[in-house]
């Protein structure tokens, strides 16, 4: 039998895939941020927050509407209100934004609303959904599953790929380790190993990875130096009233220090 070359192989493309999000390239000479709250949680908390970070770094605005919660009775995400706000802020700001689908009835519905369909990590082996938008033109940015090795990660990539859809962005998020000082355990040697694999953008959530706001910017400064093509962290204009993880998300005062960081320490990275 002839070995298959998986799309998202290098051996397949040798250039890098870069991907045009209105005026974003991904995957190109620009560092991109993706910023903003867990969850949408009123109109006016989405656009203060897509206020703030526009102009600080931010390309991207991100917000959940529908949110995969580890217990049903955690905040679920306003939902379907939850879009209209984020077309909202993304008017006002001119940021594209990024949200969550969970299910592929959901796709028709939030299709006008999203410049990306952002895949969780709960839901990175629901081959359903990933055909679904792998039927679709919108980027997808797909976050590694909660136990997922490399190989299952690209393979799920390729679900999306095999469908026509060849703007895949991957996003490492932490995987679960023995270690439980910290939520996740940032896999940081899978930045490397997927570069060299795959040509695909590769971004870096150090906010899921770490659970906790104080290490955001030492795992988002490692993420950059080995290579990822952006982050996306979680930023609250009120953290400590946040309704989803509020502990791991940046107030303004530390989102701006961490793009200032970035800056400082990647002196030929531009943002
Ligand atoms: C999120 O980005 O808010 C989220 C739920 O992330 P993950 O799927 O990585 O847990
Ligand atoms: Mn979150």
């Amino acid at each position: 039998m002839t070995k298959i070359i998986p799309l998202s192989s290098k051996k397949k493309l040798q250039l890098k895939t870069k991907i045009k999000v209105n005026n974003v390239e991904i995957g190109g000479d620009k560092l991109i941020i993706i910023a903003g709250p867990c969850s949408v949680e009123s109109r006016e908390q989405i656009l203060d927050i897509a206020e703030y970070v526009k102009g600080k770094g931010a390309a991207i605005l991100r917000g959940g509407a529908f949110k995969p919660r580890t217990s049903p009775y955690s905040f679920r995400g306003l939902g379907r209100v939850a879009l209209e706000y984020l077309l909202e802020a993304k008017k006002r700001t001119g940021l594209s934004v990024i949200t969550e689908i969970m299910s592929i009835h959901e796709l028709e519905y939030m299709y006008d609303y999203v410049d990306i369909f952002q895949v969780g990590s709960r839901n990175m082996y629901n081959y359903d959904l990933l055909e679904v938008l792998g039927a679709q033109k919108k980027p997808v940015l797909l976050k590694r599953g909660l136990s997922a090795t490399v190989e299952e990660f690209l393979m799920a990539a390729e679900y999306v790929l095999l469908k026509g859809n060849s703007n895949v962005i991957l996003c490492e998020r932490g995987i679960r380790t023995f270690e439980t000082s910290t939520r996740n355990t940032l896999d940081i040697n899978c930045i490397p190993v997927l570069k060299e694999k795959t040509h695909l953008p590769i971004f870096v959530d150090p906010s899921h990875a770490a659970g906790n706001k104080h290490y955001v910017l030492p795992l988002a400064l490692a993420a950059i130096a080995a290579g990822a093509d952006g982050i996306m962290v979680e930023v609250h204009n009120n953290p400590g009233k946040a309704l989803s993880d509020g502990e791991q998300s940046l107030d303004y005062k530390m989102y701006e220090r961490l793009v200032f960081e970035i800056s400082k320490t990647f002196k030929n990275i531009t943002i």
